[in-house]
């Protein structure tokens, strides 16, 4: 944040009231900017105001009072002030401004435009709402997020940075692990799309742009909050991917995808049972019911018990809304 600090003199100015709150030195109150760095350290003895000076302390019976110009910085100061009334009482007292998205000074503080304009900024991309949303578990979606922009140290990667490890997939022990086949071409995970999808007549998606498109679908659209849910189904089945291709490879632990199956199914009754829901599927929604366990098995199994607690309000709102 220290680094940052030359930053606050584009984005803040001070707008002279009384002149007793303003920083004489520091304070980006005139056109010449912070006074310190236009002047020097010099400057505090050329003008004979202390470095904790006030604006205030520069007028004498409310007329602008400082010694005569010893620096060329100093005479253009003087030249700035007669331009600037002194600070008044009856001027109220001293506000500070912030840069808004369009430039302009104002009082309210916007940290989206703030942030916009610090930052490096690049196109928007097609899946940008799969992976950021107001339900998303951030674990999830950081994984998920790496992913889609292939930043993943997958094994692929990992020989493209010049370290030569075995490009098997350790998931299906016949592909090469790459981002497109660990979390959309390999067999591990097809049988979990399968899974999910398969009985509705949804293919498993080939691409993330592939699941954006499901979103389109008549069934989804049609379904309120179901876009929620295919987009947490993608987030979890990228999250435990990767998990368990981590736990393979360091571990030497493998979990098939029918106990996989099993532990979703035994943690959607447990989670039913603290959340005290009373699940019906409907015909119409059945799909939630399959996507649902898989969801919770996460909350459950994969992430930390703060996470599960703060994500029962959606459940409950994903609940009430499909059951
Ligand atoms: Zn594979």
């Amino acid at each position: 944040m220290l680094r940052q600090k030359e930053l606050v003199a584009v984005f803040l100015r001070c707008n002279v009231g009384d002149g007793r709150s303003a920083s004489f030195w520091h304070d980006f109150w005139n056109d010449m900017g912070p006074l310190i760095s236009a002047l020097g350290e010099t400057g505090p003895r050329d003008l004979r105001l202390r470095l904790e000076a006030r604006v205030c302390d520069a007028v004498a019976n409310g007329f602008w009072a400082l010694p005569n110009a010893r620096s060329d910085e100093a005479e253009t100061l003087q030249i700035v002030l007669t331009t600037m009334s002194p600070p008044s009482i009856e001027r109220g007292p001293d506000t500070y401004l912030w840069r808004n998205g369009v430039g302009h000074f104002v009082l309210k503080f916007s940290v989206k435009s703030t942030w916009d304009s610090v930052r490096e900024s690049a196109p928007v991309v097609t899946w940008h709402s799969l992976i950021w949303f107001k339900e998303a578990v951030p674990r999830c979606s950081f994984v998920s997020w790496m992913a889609s922009l292939a930043r993943l140290p997958t094994k692929y990667r990992l020989n493209e940075w010049g370290i030569h490890v075995p490009l098997q997939c350790v998931l299906c022990s016949s592909g090469i692990e790459s981002h497109q086949h660990l979390f959309f071409q390999c067999s591990f995970v097809e049988a979990l799309w399968l899974h999910y999808c398969g009985n509705f007549g949804l293919s498993v998606p080939s691409s993330i742009n592939a699941v954006a498109s499901l979103l389109s679908l008549p069934l989804v659209v049609a379904t309120p909050g179901l876009r929620v849910v295919l987009k947490l189904l993608l987030q979890v089945v990228v999250y435990c991917t990767w998990r368990e291709r981590n736990v393979r490879v360091f571990q030497q632990v493998s979990t098939s995808v029918a106990a996989l199956e099993l532990i979703f199914i035994a943690s959607f009754e447990t989670v039913s049972s603290l959340l005290n829901l009373h699940l019906q599927p409907q015909p119409y929604c059945k799909c939630i019911s399959l996507f649902f366990p898989l969801v919770c098995s996460v909350f459950i199994f994969a992430l930390c018990p703060v996470v599960f607690l703060s994500s029962c309000s959606v459940l409950c709102f994903l609940c009430s809304s499909f059951f």
